[in-house]
């Protein structure tokens, strides 16, 4: 697949033959808001009078299908919802990013491959894709169903640092076993809290094989997982329950990445009785983290 595919472009020469009507796939929110940064100031020097594409993303699920005032002195509304796009000019798009038109609005130039699901990207609009070769096969057959040809689709390198300035540390095994260990012991707090009684207790050498199988992959976004990490680094290994109503039991886990296990944690929230009528943006930070631990 990868050699049926142009050669990948380096990321100068790929901002030299990107336009703004095209899409950036990637699969990282990190990589994301890093590329559509630069994108943005490479439109403003080289496309003045081109649109800019933006993204209308309401964190408030009970606002769908709603009248939605769009950014620009023409003070226009549409129906809109989650994920849709509108263009506005560069001033515009300028005074979205200072704050001046509220924080439902993001630009358009890139997003993650989750969240492309169900579009469909119209001949000559081209498709890059992020080529980190670490994912590739997954995001490959997404963005393969988002075109309708297959010269749309070009592949570029991911910005520098495309992980948010997290720096990538070293592997050390006497670490790892020591964050292994240390997330066991929440998962196991957790676990008592909820009065799940455990005969198959995840030991440090579980999690390991589990490593193995997975061949060190986040079982749904496929980046490579790290286990000597920066706190704040979404790519750290997460051990999540395969069935929610046991413990994290020996036969009932696998590993993601922190940002799918935190996306799944959103997706429960949003479908349990109690909090689905609930906006996200209502849930703090801390209550997501307490239900992101007992999860
Ligand atoms: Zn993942
Ligand atoms: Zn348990």
């Amino acid at each position: 697949m990868r050699k049926a595919l142009p050669r990948c472009r380096g990321l100068a020469d790929f901002v030299d033959v990107w336009h703004p009507r095209d899409l950036l796939l990637v699969t990282r929110k990190a990589q994301r808001d890093l590329a559509q940064k630069l994108l943005f100031e490479h439109h403003k020097k080289t496309f003045p009078d081109e649109p800019v594409p933006l993204l209308y993303r309401s964190r408030d699920t009970r606002l769908q299908n709603i009248l939605v005032p769009i950014p620009g002195p023409d003070r226009v509304k549409e129906e809109l919802v989650l994920n849709d796009v509108v263009v506005v000019s560069v001033e515009t798009a300028q005074e979205v990013l200072d704050g001046e038109w509220g924080k439902d609005w993001a630009l358009g130039y890139a997003m993650t491959v989750h969240s492309s699901q169900g579009l469909t990207i119209e001949d000559p609009q081209k498709v890059w894709i992020v080529d980190d070769y670490t994912q590739w096969s997954n995001l490959t057959y997404l963005a393969v169903s988002r075109v309708q040809y297959l010269r749309q689709l070009a592949r570029c390198c991911p910005p520098p640092e495309a992980e948010g300035h997290t720096p990538r540390l070293a592997y050390d095994e006497h670490k790892a076993c020591k964050n292994i260990a240390r997330k066991l012991q929440a998962y196991k707090r957790a676990d008592a809290a909820k009065g799940h009684k455990c005969n198959l207790r995840l030991r440090i050498k579980d999690v390991e094989a589990l490593q193995k199988k997975q061949r060190n992959r986040c079982d749904s976004c496929n980046i490579e997982l790290l286990w000597c990490y920066e706190p704040k680094d979404t790519r750290q290994f997460s051990i999540v329950r395969i069935d929610n109503t046991q413990g994290h039991a020996r036969g009932n886990v696998r590993l993601l990445c922190l940002e799918c296990s935190r996306k799944r944690v959103a997706a429960v929230f949003t479908h349990c009785e109690a909090t689905k009528d609930v906006p996200l943006e209502k849930i703090s930070a801390d209550q997501l983290q307490n239900l992101f631990d007992s999860i």
